[in-house]
């Protein structure tokens, strides 16, 4: 299987992509298929590529001369579109240093799929995959450009729908696409090159990262315009949930933390909690309801709603610790709460791995208001360390996160609480409520730590779905 990705963890990683993009092949691997991972030769990449291989050459892609490598780094079978005239520059793979998209990024992923098309077809190096499976719009060209061609299986996979790749019709000429590939069933979308467009359209199949997530985006309210042709295509259209590498978020494990505990010792948790409020700030104090969010802070993620919210924790007692990066409105937001709530609210602007470990082991409970949410790892994360997740009932926060009401109460299965839009304020007086009944709080806790978060599940729904492609095909 060839997999067709911008971001792998831990490579480069701006969110959720890198971590499924590097998990998944690992987790493919015991269901007995290998995966290449096709990713542009960015400079954290190469400088981590172990025997590399040139395996073709290319005096002008693109613009510039290119090379395509093969080799192995962090464990992971990689394919490397080395062209560094588009791909050798610092930092973030999509912004330039003041923060804007690359103005050459239509150029820069059609380059991506251009190559994984060639892989596909010519299979040069000997990598010829049965099953092309393409990762959001930086891959989804891929798709036009095999638009016509004998080729394997395809898979698309939709990570975030708000994320689109559409770009003015006027790059056509750079792009080198086959004759008609830009038409309304295939590259074409409202007269701009849509490239997750193509690969909706033209794709075998179209997973995306849960099931209510899947459902949702063939509405109108989260079908970001592409919800008459993903009811149109319903019929190829998978949710399979997202797993975590429970290697590397593991209590029990966990060398970025202050103390581990498992399952059945709680007890180190007390001391994550303790280190936590001193890295923040915060008042030392056990009993407080310690809540986090680790996120990144856009509007998506429905954090603008929590601020009104803060007079209500703050008046239940509670402490809130913030680790996220993104739009400055929200940064500055949350950094005058951190300063008017001194000892009471605490805030990291920034991204950081080791603290976000820290902070699902020593967080009580993690608030994700998310306005929509694909699938979300950080619940995920958040049940494997007993951290319990306050979500919004959305996409993948609501298939992953079992409500505390009453009757999951009585049988014994809450992980979590949910809430519809607009409860926010209630559901943290919910949480206050459960926080003062320590007995039910860890009995919550010890179920949320039993989620099979893993991803062994989703790696047998793709291989299972690999192979009814690979059937068909
Ligand atoms: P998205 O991909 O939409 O940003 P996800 O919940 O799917 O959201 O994945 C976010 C990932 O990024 C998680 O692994 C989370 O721990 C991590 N993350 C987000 N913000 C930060 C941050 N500021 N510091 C460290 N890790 C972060």
């Amino acid at each position: 299987m060839l997999a067709v990705t911008s971001e792998i963890f831990p490579l480069v990683k701006t969110g959720g992509l890198a971590d499924v993009a590097g998990a998944l092949p690992i987790a493919l691997a015991a269901e007995g298929i290998e995966t290449t991972t096709l990713i542009p030769g960015y400079p954290a990449v190469l400088a981590k590529l172990e025997s590399a291989e040139t395996v073709l050459n290319d005096g002008n892609f693109f613009g510039g001369p290119a090379r395509l490598l093969r080799g192995r780094a962090a464990g992971l079978d990689l394919a490397v579109l080395d062209a560094p005239h588009l791909f050798d520059r610092p930092g973030n793979p999509y912004t330039a240093p003041d923060g804007g998209d690359w103005p050459d990024n239509a150029i820069r992923f059609a380059a991506l799929s251009r190559m994984a098309a060639t892989i596909a077809t010519d299979g040069p190096g000997g990598l010829r995959p049965d099953i092309l499976h393409a990762h959001d719009w930086q891959a989804g060209l891929t798709m036009a450009y095999l638009d016509g061609a004998p080729r394997p299986a395809t898979i698309l996979t939709v990570h975030n729908l708000a994320f689109q790749g559409n770009f003015d019709a006027a790059i056509l000429p750079s792009l080198g696409l086959p004759a008609n590939a830009f038409r309304i069933e295939g590259a074409e979308f409202h007269g701009m090159v849509g490239y997750l467009k193509a690969g909706l359209a033209l794709a075998d199949a179209i997973t995306t990262v849960s099931p209510s997530y899947a459902a949702e985006i063939q509405t109108p309210e989260f079908g970001m315009g592409f919800d008459g042709l993903l009811r149109h295509r319903s019929g190829a259209l998978y949710g399979i949930l997202n797993g975590i590498d429970d290697n590397i978020w593991n209590p029990a494990t966990d060398a970025l933390i202050a103390s581990r505990f498992d399952l059945h010792d709680l007890g180190g948790r007390a001391a994550n909690k303790a280190a936590l409020q001193s890295r923040f700030g915060l008042e030392q104090n056990g009993e407080a309801l310690l809540l986090g969010v680790i996120s990144r802070l856009s509007w998506q993620k429905g954090l603008d709603t929590l601020l009104p919210a803060l007079d209500t924790l703050a008046a239940l007692g509670a402490q809130l610790v913030i680790l996220g990066a993104g739009e400055p409105d929200l940064e500055h937001r949350f950094r005058a709460a951190a300063a008017a709530h001194p000892g009471r609210i605490g805030c990291f602007i920034g991204y950081d791995e080791g603290l976000a470990h820290q902070t699902q082991a020593g967080i009580d409970a993690i608030l994700i208001p998310s306005r929509f949410e694909p699938c979300g790892l950080t619940q995920l994360c958040a049940l494997r360390y007993g951290a319990l997740p306050i979500v919004a009932r959305v996409g993948g926060l609501a298939d992953t996160v079992i409500d505390a009401n009453a009757a999951a109460l009585a049988a014994h299965t809450g992980t979590g609480l949910q809430f519809s839009a607009g409860q926010f304020g209630q559901a943290l007086h919910r949480a206050a409520a459960l926080w003062s009944a320590p007995e039910t709080w860890s009995r919550l806790q010890r179920n949320a730590m039993q989620t099979d978060v893993s991803w062994r599940r989703p790696a047998a729904q793709y291989a299972a779905l690999y192979k009814s492609l690979a059937a068909g095909n």
